[in-house]
């Protein structure tokens, strides 16, 4: 069975890659099944990969065989892998033999440059449960991952694709968390990072692209200027001169792929029971469609039956995933996006459209939540659980709250919230809204 992910849930399963043992794609996975990789710490799980057959373009449906892909050659439109899932995918047996955080490397297109990402906690919350009025709440916690965020697992297999490709430089934009992660990343795999980051992201993650030896640029504004900085860059200097692999979200096919083990944890951790829903941050729209896309792959694997609701939560101050959604069309970008989360204001991402069919697709739906209420339930989580979330984590735990009363979750739902960023990177800006309310 080969599955395929296009524009919705109705597009046919793509056949005929027409790959030979000649192909890039092939030698790579030869080389990955054969141990033999240059620069990637194999292990036991990589030695099974075995599912991976190519990308495919979400847009035109042209195919990508270049192991090292980036954007479709025929149309510039976003590349998704495309799996053979009659061929080798692993049992829930031989998964659970596993350690670490790539448990399923059959379904990925390439092995990570491992610097200790994934394998993160899945905690039981069972007084917000209860305050919440819903079965079961459970939050998976990115915040353990080696830089403090879910980028991490990302930029691990972009540092792989860029090493691969003999790039020497990963390169982008960024809010500033991802920045960080593709500067450690870069440093493990051996390569230089560029990263342009606007001034408001936080000192923390400047200071971290620093630290791995990035090469940063601040730009005065917000992250729309920094993208535009970087596009400026390119254009002057084209990527093919200096060798730069796009570490961007939807850049290329390695930072929504790298999402998809969240999703295998959290169902391993279930005891491969489907929760009824998934809460997830969004910003530039990686999540929401690495999470989508590992859901329907397992499910089409028969790992496990069914697939989550998956809900976009955004600041009401830059939703345009949201906004699409409530409004049945197309994300707009947003002119005058204006929110405390930085790592959420991406006023016009550039994997909003996809975001927006990944959520329709799994029945999910938007919400949109005041930064007031992101950075109260964020302190919530942490007085009453224990639990750190960065405020990013704390739009998704409000953004709960809004579902609940909206009775989009019900009383017998489990439900799964994602933290994508470590609370202690964000302790300025919620102990800020702690003494505003007096505390
Ligand atoms: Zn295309």
């Amino acid at each position: 069975m080969n599955i395929s992910y296009g524009l919705d849930d109705t597009t046919p399963a793509c056949d005929g890659w027409g790959f030979d043992d000649t192909t890039a794609a092939r030698v790579l996975r030869r080389r990955l099944v054969d141990g033999d990789g240059q620069g990637f710490d194999q292990g036991a799980p990589l030695a099974a990969m075995g599912c991976f057959e190519g990308f495919r373009c979400a847009d035109c449906g042209a195919t990508a065989p270049e192991v090292a892909a980036t954007r479709c050659g025929a149309c510039g439109g976003v590349l998704e892998g495309s799996y053979d899932l009659d061929a080798g995918v692993p049992s829930r047996d031989t998964v659970a033999e596993r350690t670490g955080g790539w448990r399923l490397p059959e379904l990925l297109p390439i092995g990570p440059v491992e610097l200790g990402e994934g394998a993160t906690p899945l905690v039981e919350t069972p007084r917000v449960a209860d305050e919440l009025d819903v079965a079961a709440l459970h939050i998976k916690d990115e915040g353990h991952n080696p830089t403090g965020s879910v980028a991490d697992r990302g930029l691990a297999l972009v540092a792989a694709a860029a090493a691969d490709r003999g790039d020497t430089r990963l390169s982008l934009a960024s809010t500033g968390v991802d920045g960080q992660s593709a500067a450690a990343y870069a440093a493990r795999a051996g390569l230089d990072a560029r990263v342009v980051v606007p001034s408001r992201a936080s000192f923390v993650t400047k200071a971290m692209i620093n630290v791995h030896g990035g090469d940063m640029r601040v730009v005065e504004g917000r992250y729309d200027d920094a993208r535009a900085a970087h596009a400026a860059e390119r254009d002057d200097h084209p990527a093919e001169s200096d060798a730069r692999f796009p570490a961007g979200p939807f850049e290329s096919p390695y930072r929504h792929e790298g999402v998809k083990p969240v999703y295998h944890e959290i169902v391993q951790t279930l005891a491969w029971r489907v929760p009824d829903a998934v809460v997830v941050p969004v910003g530039h729209g990686t999540v929401p469609v690495g999470v989508r896309s590992a859901a329907r792959e397992l499910d089409a694997a028969g790992l496990v039956d069914g697939t989550p609701r998956v809900y976009a939560a955004q600041p009401a101050g830059c939703a345009p995933v949201v906004e699409a959604l409530d409004g049945g069309r197309a994300p707009e970008p947003i002119d005058h996006p204006d929110t405390v989360v930085g790592a959420l204001e991406v006023p016009d991402p550039a994997g909003g459209r996809r975001a927006v069919e990944a959520v329709r697709a799994s029945g999910g739906a938007g919400v949109a939540v005041d930064d007031e209420d992101a950075l109260d339930a964020a302190a919530t989580v942490a007085h009453h659980e224990g639990l750190e979330l960065g405020v990013a984590g704390g739009v998704a735990a409000a953004g709960a709250w809004t579902l609940r009363e909206r009775g989009e979750l019900d009383a017998a739902d489990t439900v799964v919230l994602l933290n994508p960023v470590a609370g202690s990177k964000d302790a300025d800006v919620v102990r800020s809204r702690l003494m505003g309310r007096g505390l």
